[in-house]
């Protein structure tokens, strides 16, 4: 920042120069808005994001829970329930009907009373037992010996399912989509053997997996996550989500499974049925060879996450907003009056003192600076009027000064000095513009006699009084002055010798037609007229002083004209 403020750095130049352009507070409001904003958000920030961080973590936290135990218990529950599934059948193929009817072969001779009777077995545990859709007989052939259901179809077992049923005991298919139904199928079986262990068919059924699908959904980890049922390869058993075709037809990838395998019971992100991108971990159903997924939504799962960034970001955005507000207004407090101060200052520097600021809102220090500011202003100006009043007496004293040396103290008419200044100036008028002028030169008549017998302020008095006569017949641009003792000069600009004879006379008579004391006192007058008479300015008094002396000889109480000296030789 640029600060042209301290005495030191005004040059005598720019000190001439006021008021110099002042600088506007920029830089102290940029300053305040700077600093509140830095304490507001540094530590709202860091706290906002150690939240966040921490946030994340347990919310992490606490997908990895969800996702195990919804994996974990959904694995045990269709475990279970399979295996109850898997026993009610062996109790059913254990009955005496499924074994005398195969052992007799009854499926050879169809029609027979015993084949009649294992149906209406079929049917009534059928009615009985919900979770099964189908339950058939079948030979070592694989022929539907009988069926729960109308009529006799294929049944879609593997082709190994007789070693199979030897070595597992029981038969799990793969699910098949009915398109009839709408709904996926899935083939189960067990022997049905004699009491010494001879195989002699199988007691199969087809599965209804609604009630795996209700379990599935019970521990779905949230609404956006589901729980898949596959077999190894990855194809869809049953799922909490709507089972379809496509999740049979299109299981989840080999590398897929393999990666969900390698980390099972950890979670994974990978792309599950229909595409969607989520995050899930893999369980193992016991004792048969199905595996649980159980899986949430990878937006959903950060879906918390995210509002509570946006919620911090928001927080954030409005404590800047609120911040900036307020440190704005701050700074506006305090620039806006020491503007004020400022531009103020420049103008009284300006020698403007007039300034008179108006309190600062709230007080405070700077109101306090306003005031002293305002005190000052006031003392200048005072300081200022007393000045003038000095330099007005000063003036005054100089004007009488000035009337003093130019002025007769008796008479108030110019004195000797003034006088002969003026003629100097008529001269060099002359010179310049061709203004002649006149001059009369007169002395009171036996002046010594009236004092003796009146005494010298009765004298006084006398002069006094010719001096208002002389005054009072004559210009303002004429000047009356007082020679020396009883002997005064009347300087006439641009007047002629005869106007000059006019007014000499003029003086003379009405000073003979007063009466002072009852006493007639006269004068005797010499008037010349310049350049006709003399020369320079001392050489007219003179020639005017010959012409009085001239008008005393001659008996005095008369006006006489002078004439200029013929040069002689
Ligand atoms: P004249 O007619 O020849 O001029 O006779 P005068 O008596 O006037 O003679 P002069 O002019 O020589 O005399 C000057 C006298 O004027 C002397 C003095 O008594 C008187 N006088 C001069 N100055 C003053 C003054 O200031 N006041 C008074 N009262 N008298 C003055
Ligand atoms: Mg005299
Ligand atoms: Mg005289």
């Amino acid at each position: 920042m640029d600060a042209p403020h301290s005495a030191a750095q005004i040059t005598p130049r720019a000190r001439n120069k006021f008021p110099l352009p002042f600088p506007r507070l920029e830089s102290l409001r940029s300053r305040i808005l700077a600093f509140a904003v830095a304490a507001a958000l540094l530590p709202a920030g860091t706290m906002l994001g150690v939240f966040y961080t921490q946030n994340r973590r347990a919310l992490e936290k606490k997908i990895d829970e969800d996702l195990l135990s919804s994996s974990a218990q959904s694995a045990r529950a269709t475990g279970v329930w399979l295996r109850e599934r898997l026993y009610d059948l062996r109790v059913f193929a254990g009955s005496d009907e499924v074994v005398i009817t195969l052992e007799h072969g009854a499926g050879k001779t169809p029609g027979t009373p015993t084949e009649g009777r294992l149906r209406d077995y079929l049917v009534s545990l059928h009615e009985r037992f919900s979770d099964f859709e189908r339950l058939m007989v079948l030979d070592l052939d694989g022929n539907v010996i009988a069926t729960s259901a109308g009529e006799v179809t294929k049944v879609p077992l593997p082709a190994d399912w007789q070693a199979s049923l030897k070595s597992d005991n029981q038969i799990v298919g793969d699910a098949y989509w009915d398109p009839k139904s709408g709904r996926a199928k899935l083939i189960v079986a067990v022997p049905a053997q004699r009491a010494d262990g001879r195989l002699l068919g199988a007691f199969a059924a087809e599965l209804n997996l609604a009630p795996v699908q209700m379990l599935l959904r019970s521990f779905a980890p949230d609404s956006t996550g589901a729980v898949h049922l596959v077999n190894l390869r990855g194809a869809a058993i049953a799922s909490s989500d709507r089972m379809s075709d496509e999740m049979i037809k299109n299981p989840i990838p080999p590398p897929t499974m393999k990666k969900l395998k390698e980390r099972a019971r950890a979670p994974f992100a990978f792309t599950s049925f229909g595409g969607r991108d989520v995050i899930g971990t893999l369980e193992y159903v016991p004792q048969v060879n199905w595996l649980v997924i159980s899986e949430i939504s990878g937006e959903a799962a950060f879906q918390q996450v995210s509002r509570f960034r946006d919620v911090a970001l928001l927080v954030i955005a409005f404590l800047l907003a609120v911040v900036t507000l307020a440190a704005y207004r701050l700074g506006r407090l305090i620039s806006r009056p020491l503007d004020r101060l400022t531009k103020a200052a420049g103008e009284v520097a300006a020698g403007d003192l007039a300034v008179d600021l108006p309190a600062a809102p709230g007080g405070g220090e700077i109101g306090y600076l306003t005031e002293v500011f305002n005190h000052m202003v006031y003392r200048l100006r005072e300081g200022r009027l007393e000045l003038d009043r000095i330099n007005e007496t000063l003036l005054k004293k100089n004007e009488e000064l000035e009337l003093l040396s130019t002025t007769d103290s008796l008479t108030g008419l110019s004195n000797h000095r003034s006088l002969m200044k003026r003629l100097d100036d008529e001269v060099a008028r002359f010179k310049k513009g061709k203004h002649f002028f006149s001059v009369l030169v007169g002395d009171v008549d036996h002046f010594k006699q009236y004092n003796d017998a009146f005494g010298h302020p009765a004298g006084d008095e006398v002069l006094q009084m010719i001096a208002e006569i002389m005054r009072d017949s004559t210009r303002k641009v004429d000047c009356c002055a007082r020679y020396g003792g009883e002997e005064f000069v009347i300087v006439l600009p641009d007047t002629a010798i005869a106007d000059a004879l006019d007014t000499a006379e003029h003086i003379r008579a009405r000073v003979a037609a007063k009466k002072f004391n009852g006493r007639k006192i006269t004068l005797s007058i010499g008037v010349a007229s310049f350049p006709e008479d003399a020369d320079d300015a001392e050489a007219i008094i003179a020639i005017a002083d010959e012409a009085l002396y001239q008008a005393k000889r001659e008996g005095r109480d008369r006006t006489v004209r002078a004439r200029r000296l013929k040069k002689t030789g």
